[in-house]
Order: C-alpha cells, then sequence, then structure tokens
C-alpha cells in the first residue's frame, strides 16, 4: 500500500491501442468522481508508440522507467502483431515487473442466458509456461518455417508461488475453495510440477481452505455446465489465458471482466479484453472491464471504500438504472455510461 500525497496517487496511465484512448477517457471521468486524486504519469506504448519514432519500439525505455518510479499503472490494452512483428509488450511488461499474478474476479452484474450468480475469482500465473516467449523456427531444406518449437518454463518456485497467492486470496477474501487446474496427465512436467507443488501448498492451508483439482479440458466443461462448483481457480498461463475469456462469455462478455497483474514490486491494473479493433474509435466500447479494474487499483492503494462505491456504481447504473452499452443489449455510448457511473458517484 502506498500514501497518498497532496498531488494525489502517482500512477502511470498507459491508454492503449484501439479501444483504450476512449475506455481510459471514461475511467479517468469515473475516477474523477470518487474524489480520490491521481498524479497521472501519461505515457505511450504498443502499436501507438510503434508507430512514432521512440527509443524501444512498441515499449519505450520511459514507459518502463515510469513504472519503475511509481509501481503502479492503468493500462489500456495494448495490440500485439500476429504471427510476426514486434514481440507482446503486454508480456514484456508482466516479465520486466515480475508480475507473477493475474488476478481476475468475476462476478455476475446482469443474468446472461442461463447464468445469473458468476462468482469466480481466477488466478493465473503471469510469467511461465508458453508464453515464456522460448520459441523458434527450425529450416529445413528451402523453407525457413518448417518446423516450429516453443518451450515451456515452468519453475517450482513460480509454481509455488502462484499457488500461495491463490490460497492466501481465498483465505483473506473469506472464499471457500482453491481448484488447481491443469494437464499433468499428458504434459507430465510442466503441469506435473504445477499439480505437484499445488497439492504441497493446499496441506498448509488444509482445514482452512478446500482444494480439488480438475484436468483443464474437463474443468472447461464444468465451467459451462456447472459454473457454480468453482471458487478460486489457480492455473498456469495459457490455460489461465483462455479459460478467462470463457468465464467473462458467461457474464454476458469481455465488457464486464477486470484485471490486477501484480507482483513484488509493481501492480499493473487492465481489461481482460484486447483492443477490439472491430468498434475502436465508434464510441461503442463498454468501459466497464477497465472502471472495475481501476476499482481494484483503489483498493491496491489502500483506498477500499472508493474501490467498493466505484464497483458498486457499476453494477447500479447496469442492473438498476438499466443504462448499457451495446454488447450488453444497451443503447448508451461508453462515454454516456461513464457519466451515469460518474453521477452515482458523486
Ligand atoms: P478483443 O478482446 O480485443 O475482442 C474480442 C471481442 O470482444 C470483439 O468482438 C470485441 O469487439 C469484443 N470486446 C472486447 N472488449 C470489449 C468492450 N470493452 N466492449 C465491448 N466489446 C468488447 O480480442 P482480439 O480481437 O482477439 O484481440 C485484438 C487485439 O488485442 C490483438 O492485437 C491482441 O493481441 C490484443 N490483446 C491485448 C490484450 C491486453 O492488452 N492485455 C488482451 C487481449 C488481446
Amino acid at each position: 500500500m502506498r500514501h497518498s500525497v497532496s498531488s494525489g496517487y502517482s500512477v502511470t496511465l498507459l491508454p492503449g491501442d484501439g479501444i483504450g484512448p476512449e475506455i481510459t477517457d471514461a475511467t479517468l471521468l469515473v475516477l474523477d468522481a470518487t474524489g480520490i486524486t491521481f498524479a497521472w504519469d501519461r505515457q505511450v506504448a504498443g502499436a501507438t508508440a510503434s508507430g512514432i519514432e521512440r527509443r524501444g519500439g512498441a515499449l519505450p525505455d520511459p514507459v518502463i522507467e515510469s513504472i519503475r518510479m511509481t509501481k503502479c499503472a492503468l493500462k489500456g490494452p495494448l495490440e500485439t502483431p500476429l504471427g510476426g512483428g514486434y514481440r507482446s509488450v503486454n508480456v514484456a511488461l508482466r516479465q520486466e515487473f515480475g508480475l507473477y499474478a493475474n488476478l481476475r474476479p468475476f462476478r455476475s452484474i446482469i443474468p446472461f442466458r442461463s447464468y445469473d450468480n458468476i462468482d469466480i475469482v481466477m488466478v493465473r500465473e503471469n510469467t511461465q509456461g508458453l508464453y515464456a516467449g522460448v520459441e523458434h523456427f527450425v529450416q529445413v531444406g528451402e523453407d525457413p518455417h518448417a518446423v516450429a518449437e516453443s518451450t515451456a518454463i515452468t519453475t517450482r518456485e513460480g509454481c509455488g508461488r502462484i499457488c500461495r497467492y491463490a490460497f492466501q486470496y481465498a483465505l483473506h477474501h473469506g472464499r471457500r475453495k482453491v481448484t488447481l487446474v491443469h494437464k499433468a496427465n499428458i504434459l507430465k512436467m510442466v503441469s506435473g510440477l504445477f499439480l505437484e507443488e499445488g497439492r504441497l501448498v493446499a496441506k498448509e492451508y488444509d482445514g482452512r481452505i478446500e482444494c480439488d483439482e480438475r484436468i483443464i479440458d474437463n474443468a472447461a466443461m464444468q465451467l459451462v455446465m456447472r459454473p457454480e462448483s468453482f471458487d478460486v481457480i489457480v492455473t498456469t498461463n495459457m490455460f489461465g489465458d483462455i479459460l478467462s475469456d470463457q468465464i467473462a462469455g458467461l457474464l454476458g462478455g469481455l465488457g464486464l471482466a477486470p484485471s490486477a497483474n501484480i507482483g513484488a514490486s509493481a501492480a499493473i491494473f487492465e481489461a481482460v479484453h484486447g483492443t477490439a479493433p472491430d468498434i475502436a474509435g465508434q464510441g461503442k466500447a463498454n468501459p466497464s472491464a477497465l472502471i472495475l479494474s481501476a476499482a481494484m487499483m483503489l483498493e491496491h492503494l489502500g483506498e477500499l471504500d472508493a474501490g467498493t462505491r466505484v464497483r458498486d456504481a457499476v453494477a447500479g447504473t447496469i442492473r438498476d438504472d438499466g443504462i448499457r452499452t451495446g454488447d450488453l443489449g444497451g443503447k448508451a455510448t461508453t462515454m454516456e455510461f461513464a457519466k451515469a457511473v460518474a453521477e452515482r458517484l458523486s
């Protein structure tokens, strides 16, 4: 927890690409209405930065320096080119600052299809596994891309750390159970090590937090059929990434899914979703995911009451006032929605 100074909390602001700038403006409007003040250090990264001639390409040095100083960032989504092009800035930031825990709370605000009470917390390992970025092509004959190889890196320390984070989270937040999601039947080493460590950590919490296990494919099906059987999920990087979008789908889409990337020396708050190029620049994006991420940031900064108020205002605007963006079947623009949330706050 850091302390507020007279000019407010120093936080790095990365509006990002695609819908990023729109949802960031909306989020700033809501944060303003909380009465908490911020000294924003606005920075540029991703496609927006790589388009301009700046040191460091898509991840310029000033971004790193700023987060090193503020230890806290609010970030819009950043574009990552498919296949070739520059390396994911999202992954690079998580590795640069050792943001090993990706915390993603999923809570229903309004019923969606047959799902009306989703309450699942995803704790995803954020720096290892197949996303460690150890990959290369092997040339065979004339074809430089004849074979592709990616190596998943999992360490005992990394597995223990993320599992302990999940159990600690469960304990502090009054949750009942942690489910270890793995593929140790096939990936006997990279996933087996995760399961081995997870079971050891579970023993430390025996009698306080329940633990169960699911193989990833079964977990994916059970999430659709019996989502109420999950409470806190802890899993490795890629499984957590994929299951997150699946759980967001049970809430009604990515527009309601916030997240925090937490490490020992910094934290970055961002929506689960990406740049949504199909709706960028049209004022259609749902800013709730970034606003709810900002609520997580407020709590991280010790502003617990403001965090709760923001979350309640988002839920009240959607559920009680019926003011919704297009993804939730409404007609409100990004800014109209944000203004309604801000009005509830003030
Ligand atoms: P996406 O999350 O951007 O979009 C998926 C679908 O969800 C689209 O139909 C989009 O319109 C919709 N959607 C997403 N956010 C929404 C919102 N706030 N309101 C309403 N609808 C919303 O996924 P994608 O299209 O696969 O990826 C686009 C780009 O985003 C890629 O370059 C990808 O690498 C990047 N990305 C970045 C992050 C990040 O910065 N953390 C995360 C995921 C994807």
